[in-house]
């Protein structure tokens, strides 16, 4: 299959080309020619297929076919996201492959200004790439006019019902009209999905595809068995050693981020940045074009925060914490290896996480290499403590039980570490949650209030079952 076969014109055809892109990953095949027919989509799709380019490159071919009156705050193309970072990661693409064509878009989201974002959309807008929370703000002020929507998308709709963006959907939705198309792309299927799917999508054309990198491909995966008051140490060695120049590192909390992030230049000197929630949007936009452009070294951050970051190429992914969640691990690794690169996931394990680790391997259906190493050995005297499982539940002195808390940078041995579970959790030790207070709603109490129609169920059902087999 050729680009040149799906549909698209000569100036998005150019664009393409000009990325390199030879031929359109599976995702696109599917998904390009329908969505420019005007079909609904309900797709299984992680990152890392193609999947952006995938529904960004259609929009554009039906925006260029068209050129209604528009009238004020109206828009033609809504793409909901759940975080900020994915928002600017669309937008970026559709600036890529729209380079060629007149459109007008922006994008809106929570921890900036509101009023900048009233003011551009007054004069109407084509394409608007929004998180749930901040549009919903602007929408109730009457600031944006969706009577005109003609295309809607829900990217990583499982990331925001995980995120308790339910009920803004569904306040969006009843705002829009019947009519338009809807593109619902999501790599898990729950009962929530599929509840917002039926009540979403007319007649959907199913596309899957399973992802190309999976966990056992092209990304090689090790284990490094360490203390866990020694992991920085062994971070900077590696980092080191093997001459990583660009390596994202993920922790659980905000403030381990922080502290790896500072420990890493202060004792290593190894340019560092952390992107996480508690980060104003300056901040974290400049800590990845900063990572991007080559300007630090390591990009420390948390697992929502690192959602919709796309870095093509990224050779290097260290877990300086494993998460709690499984499917999280695979997120993780899955931001290395993309678009058919190579890619190294390396995991730093201390005793506490032997049980999270062989939850990983479960659920990866894989045993992943242990790398012992004799200056790392963990000391066999010392014992595992509980570490909360759960997105919900706070990691029991985390932060407090590094052994760098002495502040001198090596570590220490186990001699400092608590036998007794603390119970001063640090304030700030709580798992990531990306919402800005606005942004902050309460989970439905019954999200499967609404009935699913029989045809679209069984589609469903398909999909579930491809999606189970594939895990
Ligand atoms: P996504 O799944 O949208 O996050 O895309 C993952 C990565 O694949 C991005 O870095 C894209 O630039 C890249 N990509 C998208 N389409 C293609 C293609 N047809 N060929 C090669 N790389 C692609």
């Amino acid at each position: 299959m050729k680009f040149t076969e799906l549909g698209l014109n000569e100036s998005l055809l150019k664009a393409v080309k000009e990325q390199g892109y030879t031929e359109p990953t599976p995702i696109q095949a599917q998904a390009i020619p329908v969505v420019i027919e005007g079909r609904d989509v309900l797709a299984a799709a992680q990152t890392g297929t193609g999947k952006t380019a995938g529904f960004t490159l259609p929009l554009l071919e039906r925006l260029s076919e068209t050129k209604p009156q528009m009238k004020k705050k109206q828009i033609r193309v809504l793409v909901l996201t759940p975080t900020r970072e994915l928002a600017a990661q669309v937008a970026d693409s559709i600036a890529t492959y729209g380079k060629y064509m007149s459109y007008k878009s922006m994008v809106i989201f929570g921890g900036v200004g509101i009023n900048p974002q009233f003011a551009a959309i007054k004069k109407g807008m084509d394409i608007v790439i929004a998180t749930p929370g901040r549009l919903l703000d602007i929408a109730s002020q009457d600031g944006i006019d969706f009577s005109a929507v003609e295309t809607l998308v829900l990217d990583e709709a499982d990331r925001m019902l995980d995120m308790g963006f339910i009920n803004d959907i569904k306040k969006l939705m009843a705002m829009m009209s019947k009519k338009k198309q809807t593109l619902l792309f999501s790599a898990t299927f729950s009962k929530e999905i599929k509840a917002l799917a039926s009540g979403l999508l007319k007649d959907p054309v199913l596309v899957e595809v399973a992802r190309e990198n999976s966990t056992a491909g092209k990304i090689s995966q090790v284990v490094y068995p360490v203390d866990k008051s020694r992991k920085r140490e062994l971070l900077a060695q590696l980092i080191k050693t093997n001459d990583w120049k660009q390596v994202l590192v993920f922790t659980r909390t905000k403030h381990g981020a922080n502290k790896v992030c500072k420990q890493l230049e202060e004792y290593s000197g190894i340019k560092a940045a952390a992107i996480h929630g508690n980060k104003s949007q300056g901040a974290r936009t400049k800590a990845l074009a900063d990572f991007k452009e080559g300007r630090v070294r390591v990009l420390v951050a948390t697992d929502i925060a690192a959602r919709g970051i796309d870095i093509d190429q990224l050779p290097h992914v260290v877990n300086f914490e494993l998460p709690n969640v499984p499917e999280d691990y695979v997120h993780r690794i899955g931001r290395t290896g993309r678009a058919g690169m190579k890619g190294e996931a390396v995991s730093l394990v201390c005793i506490d996480e032997h049980d999270l680790l062989k939850a990983i391997e479960r659920f990866t259906k894989s045993n992943i290499k242990k790398v012992d190493l004799e200056a790392f050995r963990p000391d066999p005297s010392i014992e595992a403590e509980p570490i909360q499982n759960g997105r919900g539940g706070g990691k029991r002195g985390g932060g407090q039980r590094n052994g760098n808390r002495n502040g001198n940078g090596n570590g220490g041995r186990a001699n400092s570490r608590n036998k007794k579970p603390s119970k001063n959790k640090p304030a700030n030790n709580k798992p990531e949650n990306d919402k800005t207070p606005t942004e902050k709603k309460k989970k439905p109490r019954n999200p499967h209030a609404e009935k699913i129609g029989s045809n679209l169920q069984a589609k469903l059902d398909k999909l579930d079952k491809k999606s189970n087999r594939r895990k």
